[in-house]
């Protein structure tokens, strides 16, 4: 079962990945967007860590409410609104129990990503963080480590696409060639699940 702490944990793993990988967010997000992505993101992974030891949340769904309320309103760029939407979501979904299941998880987590579908307006293939997000959900009944991989690999796969959504689909086909660096984010959030596990 999975509690508040392993909640907690996944969120400030996440928080010590992005600040570890915030240059190389940052380099993708140059030839494609406006180089802010992992500025942006490390802004808001330490107000997240800051306000869960702050406030305390007591429960699962309460730990990623307050978190994806936090990136909200501290990321300006269009993945703030996209991160905060898929961890609210996610711990709504979740609803108020002390511990819950893997298979809660997953299934909350495909809410969440479905949330930031309806919110982005983005399909697989559009080269975005759903790249990255929806194969890691698939692979999440099997195991964190399988979400993991798939999340990266599902990243990866974004080099070769024309994005259609975002910035980055201003440019046509200039944006073949360069991985999505809002993909290759959701595959550090993802990864972050297999430490706070550990
Ligand atoms: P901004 O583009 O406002 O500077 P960021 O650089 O922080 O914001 O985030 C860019 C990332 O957000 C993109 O790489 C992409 O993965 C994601 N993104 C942008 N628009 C959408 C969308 N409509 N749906 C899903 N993801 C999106
Ligand atoms: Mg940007
Ligand atoms: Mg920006």
């Amino acid at each position: 079962m999975l509690d508040a702490d392993f909640f907690r944990r996944w969120m400030t793993a996440t928080a010590a990945s992005v600040d570890r990988e915030a240059d190389r967010l940052t380099d993708l997000d140059s030839p494609i967007g406006d180089a802010d992505h992992g500025s942006n993101l490390q802004r808001g992974f330490t107000a997240v860590r800051a306000t869960l030891e702050k406030e305390g949340p007591g429960t699962p769904g309460a730990v990623l409410a307050l978190a994806g309320r936090q990136l909200i309103s501290t990321v300006g760029g269009a993945s703030g609104p996209l991160y905060g939407t898929l961890l609210r979501r996610t711990g709504k979904a979740l609803g108020d129990a002390a511990e819950v299941s893997d298979e809660q998880f997953a299934e909350a987590l495909r809410t969440g990503v479905e949330a930031v579908r309806t919110l982005g307006g983005a399909a697989p293939g559009d080269k975005t963080m759903i790249d990255a997000l929806v194969p890691a959900v698939d692979a999440l009944g099997e195991s964190f480590a399988a979400a993991r991989d798939a999340a990266r690999a599902g990243a990866e796969a974004t080099t070769p696409l024309q994005a259609r959504k975002g910035r980055a689909s201003y440019l046509g086909e200039r944006s073949v060639g360069h991985q999505d660096p809002g993909a290759a984010s959701a595959a550090l959030l993802i990864a972050a699940l297999v430490e706070a596990a550990g």
